[in-house]
């Protein structure tokens, strides 16, 4: 079918809707093209054609016929043939995955020119200087990027040639100098890759393609989406893009632009411009940028133009754009543009902004932020009073308060950071080989850049505190130092505090405090009060059009009155989860020990009528914190040995009294129990329910506690909630034993105190046979409460404790999955069966009411995937409800 096996697409043929085929830059670039935008023509080979190369390990014949075709049109259009010797036609080699990936593959500019056809292009141009400076850029990225030459001897190369000449900057090596450096990257060439660098165009343009796509499996392209969870089978497309050139003289230049400061969503002129430069310079911060605002004294013309296009691209992607554009000779041209990232304080400001703007819905803006972002919105900040010495300013590249002591190189940032240590990793740039630092460091600092510097994109795409283009700070990472202004000088280790919001340095540990979302969610802070900051605006009314939107309802898992409160401020409707566990410790620990160690039926009353008033007074605080809303109370849980002494230590404390002579009739007594109770695998042994029906009184003591308080809640004229959820059930038949009980508890309570309870009784579903048989236990089952994390221990046998330590960076490096399925929900294993439960369920009992306890129900994937398979809530720690709250309006528009 020639449909399928089209692997090529001219510029005017794509469109943006096309990122799986054409990458994102590809299917931007066609957009820009069709929408009648100034983009130098050219065509984009497919992610297919990638893939099928990749898999068989050659190109596919008929790519190499449609690459022939495209580029045959292409040099009809220019009127030029690609490295034709008088009038050559130069291109790019781009690669452009779906997902921007910064700096992991490489683009090659200048293919096309050859030693023949430089003195083509050198009369084209009038100029060359020019020409041989393209050159040489051509050798030293084709080397690097194809042949794999060590970037740095073209670089060794070029700072000779310019201290040879006694000049600093690269604009001021003449054509002379220029030709020489390329006979000299020629001979590196040669020594390093045991080749020529190719002299025929063509072999060129086949050898960048080729490159692009093997780039898609370099170990850094890999790394970087483990770390973003991008799929790995996605290829990378390929644009060739035929030649603008901003490095013909003051009239021309490069530069990359914003619709919108991409730090604080504000509209305006944001940018940086270099002139007389190509590529990459801007980026790379290689020369001084100027801000973009002053195009408009460098080149008026090509300004407004560049305004009129930016409006152009926001009122069409409707959101704000990055840009990236060259001006040759005073004409402007577009090189790529894309929705672009921001931090995550802008990403609520601007959804908010386009709202208001009229370009989208209550419903869109809930797309355009999530809840990663907003849990990076609840960190914590710099105390702005605490007398500090503040050492420099860089740009304030991505947001957060980092400490750490300050390491000069990624190895050493990776070292410090695997023995515990807290790492800022400190570059005068950083480049793809420092990822490894920036990922294991706090936050990262540099003293060259800007907002588009490598530093700067990768570390807002990792949520990574950054600071860049810090210029007062002079580092020298071979010496592992930096000085700071007024000559002190930091050395590796020195503590430092880097203020990613404020882009400020300090010398030392500087304090934190709570975030503005924080104390907005606490009630601290109002939206709406005149001194409210625009953040908490914007995230004040994301939250009520997610709250709007949402299905799932939210609750907490909280075990007292104090947590509970808490939730209730950040928008808990009620405790999905509140262990009980705590109340048989500290105190209460002797009277837990001798209920395990009652000899008689009248010993062990006792102790739980020890037990009974103190677990009573915890139920009647959580209810009046939770009143009106429901409370899921979990009946004791953990292996039975958790509440004992631990076993060396008893035997020790026998062993003196032994050898003292003392009386130590009960210490015995306890560590013949605790012996007795030793379990080799005491999460699959006595626990839950397993608990209730072995040791008499226990599930009914509380659920006696339970009732009474609830009681008295009725009786001051509260709305106590209550629902009481029976852990670890594997058969219907224990839950029929325990609710049998709990029934009769329940009446009697009723009857002595004339209250009507209305306690609903349920069950946690953490086991498989619990799931499979989800069916027949919603006989006796009010509601399910889906645990999550005991469900994935039971259906991979994992033990949590001990996988996470051991083994599991080697899966994840190894790709098995891509993050851990104690974090994100395992769809297709422990989701299924949850799933599979919910329905079965439901079947049973048509208003069973279903939730989610565990880790999971505060993670944004789990979330949406409870969103689409029914449940009713999701229930997670009190600090995470707001993220729930976000992800389930998400999910549900
Ligand atoms: P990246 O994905 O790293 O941004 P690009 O493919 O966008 O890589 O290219 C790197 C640099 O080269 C960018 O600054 C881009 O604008 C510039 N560039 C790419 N193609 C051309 C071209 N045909 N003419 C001029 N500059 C180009
Ligand atoms: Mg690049
Ligand atoms: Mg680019």
């Amino acid at each position: 079918d020639p449909q399928v096996t089209k692997f090529v697409y001219d510029f005017t043929e794509g469109n943006k809707d096309l990122k799986d085929l054409l990458g994102g830059k590809g299917a931007n670039l066609a957009e820009m093209t069709n929408l009648g935008l100034p983009v130098p023509p050219g065509f984009t080979i497919t992610t297919e054609a990638c893939k099928t190369y990749l898999d068989s390990g050659e190109e596919p014949t008929a790519l190499r016929d449609e690459v022939s075709a495209h580029l045959d049109a292409l040099e009809a259009k220019m009127g030029k043939k690609l490295g034709q010797a008088d009038n050559p036609l130069l291109v790019s080699v781009r690669s452009g995955a779906k997902f921007s990936m910064p700096g992991m593959m490489d683009t090659v500019l200048n293919i096309g020119l050859s030693d023949k056809s430089v003195q083509g292009l050198a009369k084209q141009a009038g100029d060359d200087r020019f020409a041989w400076d393209s050159y040489r850029r051509l050798i030293q990225m084709f080397g690097k990027t194809v042949l794999g030459v060590d970037g740095d001897l073209f670089e060794e190369a070029l700072e000779a040639a310019k201290a040879a000449k006694k000049v600093t900057v690269d604009t001021e090596l003449e054509a002379a100098d220029l030709k020489k450096l390329v006979t000299e990257f020629k001979k590196i060439v040669k020594t390093e890759a045991g080749r020529d660098f190719p002299q025929d165009p063509r072999e060129q343009m086949d050898l960048a393609i080729k490159a692009v796509f093997d780039s898609w499996n370099g170990e850094r392209a890999k790394l970087y989406r483990r770390q973003e969870r991008i799929p790995h089978d996605l290829g990378t497309a390929v644009n060739v893009c035929s030649m603008v050139f901003g490095n013909l003289g003051p009239d021309s230049g490069t530069g990359v632009a914003f619709t919108r400061d991409p730090a604080s969503g504000h509209q305006g002129v944001y940018g940086d411009y270099l002139q007389n430069a190509q590529g990459e310079d801007v980026v790379a911060g290689i020369r001084n940028t100027v801000p973009l605002a002053e195009l408009e004294q460098i080149d008026k013309k090509s300004y407004d133009q560049l305004l009129q296009i930016m409006e152009t691209l926001e009122n069409h992607y409707l959101d704000l754009c990055d840009i990236e554009f060259t001006i040759e000779r005073g004409q402007l041209w577009m090189l790529q543009t894309r929705v672009g990232k921001r931090t995550a304080g802008a990403a609520f400001r601007i959804a908010t902004q386009l709202v208001d703007q009229g370009l989208i819905d209550e419903a869109e803006a809930l797309q355009r932020v999530n809840g990663a972002q907003l849990a990076q919105l609840m960190f914590p900040r710099f105390d702005e009073d605490a007398k500090v010495e503040k050492v420099g300013r860089g740009i304030a590249a991505s947001p957060g308060a980092a400490v750490g002591k300050a390491v000069f190189d990624s190895y050493t940032a990776v070292k410090w950071s695997r023995s515990g240590e807290k790492v800022i990793l400190v570059r005068r740039e950083t480049n793809p080989d420092d990822l490894d630092g920036m990922i294991a460091a706090e936050g990262i600092l540099t003293s060259r850049g800007g907002k588009t510097s490598h530093a700067a994109v990768v570390a807002r795409g990792m949520g990574k505190t950054c600071v860049c283009g810090a210029e007062e700070l002079e580092v020298d990472t071979k010496r592992r130092r930096m000085t700071v202004p007024g000559g002190h000088v930091v050395e590796e280790g020195d503590v430092v505090s880097i203020d990613g919001s404020s882009g400020k340095v300090y010398l030392g540990e500087v304090p934190v405090v709570p975030s503005p979302v924080v104390e907005y969610f606490e009630g601290r802070m109002h939206a709406g009060a005149e001194d409210a900051d625009e953040l908490v605006e914007a995230v004040h009314r994301i939250m009520a059009f997610a709250d709007r939107k949402r299905r799932l309802r939210v609750r907490a898992n909280a075990d007292n009155a104090e947590d509970a409160l808490r939730a209730r401020r950040f928008g808990a409707q009620g405790i999905g989860l509140c262990r009980t566990e705590h109340m048989f410790l500290g105190d209460r620990r002797e009277l837990v020990e001798r209920l395990i160690l009652a000899d008689t039926e009248a010993e062990r009353e006792e102790s739980l009528k020890g037990l009974l008033p103190l677990q009573k007074q915890d139920f009647v605080e959580l209810f009046e914190a939770m009143d009106g809303l429901p409370v899921t109370v979990r009946l004791l849980d953990p292996p039975l040995h958790e509440f004992l002494p631990d076993i060396t230590e008893l035997s020790v404390r026998v062993a003196l009294a032994e050898s003292r002579q003392e009386p130590h009739e009960n210490e015995l007594r306890l560590l013949q129990a605790v012996h007795r109770l030793h379990e080799q695998n005491p999460m699959l042994g006595l626990r839950g329910v397993r608990l209730g029906l072995v040791i008499p009184g226990l599930f009914t003591m509380q659920v006696r506690a339970i009732a009474e308080a609830a009681a008295e809640r009725k009786a001051a004229k509260g709305d106590p909630r209550a629902e009481i959820m029976i852990p670890l059930v594997g058969t219907v038949q224990e839950l029929e034993l325990v609710r049998d009980e709990a029934d009769q508890v329940i009446a009697e309570v009723e009857a002595a105190t004339g209250a009507k309870l209305k306690l609903s009784i349920g069950t946690m579903i953490e086991l498989p046979r619990a799931a499979l048989t989800a069916g027949q236990i919603a006989e006796a089952a009010e509601f399910f409460s889906f645990g999550t994390n005991d469900l994935t221990q039971t259906v991979w046998g994992f033990s949590r404790d001990d996988v996470e330590a051991s083994f599991f960076t080697a899966y994840l490096e190894k790709g098995i999955f891509g993050v851990s399925p104690f974090e994100t929900i395992d769809k297709d294993g422990v989701g299924s069966l949850v799933a599979a439960a919910a329905k079965a369920g439901r079947e049973t009992r048509p208003d069973l009411k279903l939730g989610v306890c565990g880790e999971h129900g505060g993670d944004p994937e789990s979330v949406h995937f409870f969103h689409e398979v029914g449940l009713d809530y999701v229930s997670c720690s009190p600090f995470r409800i707001p993220v729930a709250r976000l992800e389930a309006g998400r999910a549900a528009s």
